[in-house]
């Protein structure tokens, strides 16, 4: 597989049949149900997104919105994202160095 993800189907995307079991794969090695990337992480990485000392709301719904992309997203999946991005943050903000943007790991 080539790219940053793939494998969940167009239909169905808002699914809550608690039998779905579609899976979201990442090339870095992250993977979630689809229902729990739905419902837990991409709220989760919006949380942590809005919570960032220097506010990237456009940066934000940008990839939120690849992460919708019924077919093929092209983000790198939202924990290893937020990863780079804290990251970013930090070196261009030292003042921010350290836990004081909380890692993400799961
Ligand atoms: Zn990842």
């Amino acid at each position: 597989m080539s790219g940053s993800s793939l494998v969940w189907r167009a239909d169905g995307y808002f699914s809550t049949d608690p039998n779905d079991k579609d899976v979201v794969v990442f090339t870095c090695g992250h993977h979630y149900f689809r229902r729990t990337f739905v419902e837990t992480v991409l709220p989760e990485f919006r949380r942590r997104m809005d919570q960032l000392p220097v506010p990237m709301p456009l940066t934000s719904q940008l990839v939120l919105t690849d992460y919708h992309q019924p077919q093929q997203m092209h983000a790198a999946c939202p924990v290893c994202a937020f990863g780079s991005i804290r990251q970013d943050v930090q070196r261009t903000h030292p003042q921010y160095a350290g836990d004081k943007i909380k890692p993400w790991s799961l």
